[in-house]
């Protein structure tokens, strides 16, 4: 057994239940010379005195060089703990997941499994979509894929491992099938009573961004006779809702043709009036101001932006392009109009982005009140003691 122990006062972070562990708290390494370079080997974390702390898979390659399985001392990391996980992650979401079938299954840290996420589209006959992104869950994999086909009756799985976090962890993108079936070019879900075609194989993450469910709802219940603009509205997620919700007009923005496309689908698998809607490829950022320019108002405005700060080095930055989409969307409502406003980036945290928010209406010469904070769905949950899990944050706005 691959045994990592800790520099003097380095299980500080451990005894908070932080899963992380990082080179420079490392003191020194035992194990067999095949462990130590093993990607994904269990190790047991101890403390400088020999106090054990952790289970934890080891990665070699990575900065996070081991994440932690288990605190328990008496919890070995064997196949009945990956399929006492997979049942537990499973029947929270079929008590808690309602009116919807693209629900995301495990959720990393949260849900017992470091860099692990696994969606499910379409019910018993649809897609598992499985992203593995760290050395631990990559070793585990085939058990946790049978895992989740005998939690879920679903017998299909695809794998979406190719976003670039992998690489941090050595780790070269693949995507492929798993097990059962290669998905089609679209899969259809139902969300809340709307249809949306999810392309498994190319489209973001493993499709769709299944994190803003409740926000689209919170849309689709405010949308009645308004005029909406939807920017980086990647395949209309909130267009399609709003839509549903009775808007009178959206107008929505991506800078991506593809997912425009699939946009435009969308309206047809729905049925809906494609007066009603106008698709337009642009620069956010660009568009924005020309709008502006127009003298164009709206009633109701979303601001779903990609991630701007893929790490804390790039907080000043993102702060910046945050507070520039929401100055020039504030300015574009109408009095009484609301903004849906988000940030998906895990170094902005929930109170800077409501700093820079508070800049952005200063600077617009708007007033403002924040009706609601908005977050990530109940399939989406935080470990208290993991901050870094907690990305997806968002201010429901009012302009007065
Ligand atoms: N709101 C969407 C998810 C947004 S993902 C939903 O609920 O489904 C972010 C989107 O922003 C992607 O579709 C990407 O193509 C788009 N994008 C990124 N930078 C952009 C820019 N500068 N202008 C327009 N679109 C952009």
């Amino acid at each position: 057994m691959l045994t990592i122990t800790l520099k003097p006062g380095k299980e500080k972070s451990l005894l908070r239940r932080h899963p992380w562990i990082f080179p420079t708290a490392i003191e020194r390494i035992d194990g067999k010379p095949e462990e130590k370079n093993k990607p994904g080997a269990t190790a047991v974390v101890q403390s400088a005195s020999g106090q054990f702390l952790a289970r934890a898979a080891y990665s070699p390659a990575s900065q996070i060089r081991a994440r932690i399985w288990s605190f328990r001392d008496n919890e070995p990391v064997d196949h009945a703990l990956i399929k006492r996980r997979v049942k537990q992650a499973v029947a929270y979401r079929v008590e808690n997941v309602r009116d919807t079938d693209a629900i995301r299954l495990v959720f990393g840290e949260a849900d017992g499994f470091p860099g692990l996420v696994a969606d499910w589209y379409g019910g018993p006959s649809g897609y598992l979509v499985c992203q593995f992104q760290s050395a631990g869950v990559e070793a585990w994999k085939a058990a946790i894929v049978k895992a989740l086909i005998d939690e879920t009756g679903c017998p299909n799985v695809y794998e979406r491992s190719d976003a670039s976090v992998r690489e941090r962890e050595g780790m070269p993108l693949v995507t492929g099938v798993l097990a059962g079936a290669e998905p089609p070019d679209e899969t259809p879900v139902t969300e809340n009573g709307v249809r949306y075609a999810v392309d498994i194989r190319r489209g973001h993450k493993t499709g769709f961004y299944i994190d803003q469910r409740d926000n689209r709802r919170l849309v689709m219940e405010h949308a009645s006779g308004r005029e909406m603009l939807n920017c980086f509205c990647y395949t209309g997620g909130f267009s399609l809702a709003a839509l549903k919700g009775g808007a009178k007009h959206v107008i929505s923005v991506d800078s991506s043709g593809e997912a425009l496309a699939t946009g435009k689908r969308n309206m047809v698998l729905n049925g809906f009036d494609d007066t009603r809607a106008e698709w337009r490829d642009a620069d956010v950022f660009k568009e924005l101001r020309s709008l502006r320019e127009q003298g164009r108002r709206f009633d109701l405005i979303v601001l779903d932006p990609p991630k701007f700060a893929a790490s804390p080095q790039q907080v000043d930055r993102a702060a910046r392009a945050y507070k520039d989409i929401n100055l020039l969307g504030l300015q574009l409502l109408r009095e009484g109009g609301l903004l849906f406003t988000y940030s998906c980036s895990g170094a902005i945290s929930a109170e800077l982005f409501q700093k820079i928010i508070a800049g952005a209406a200063t600077d617009a010469g708007v007033d403002a009140r924040i009706l609601r904070r908005l977050s990530a769905g109940i399939d989406h949950p935080m470990t208290t003691n993991f901050p870094e899990g907690e990305y997806l944050k968002g201010l429901l706005l009012q302009r007065i």
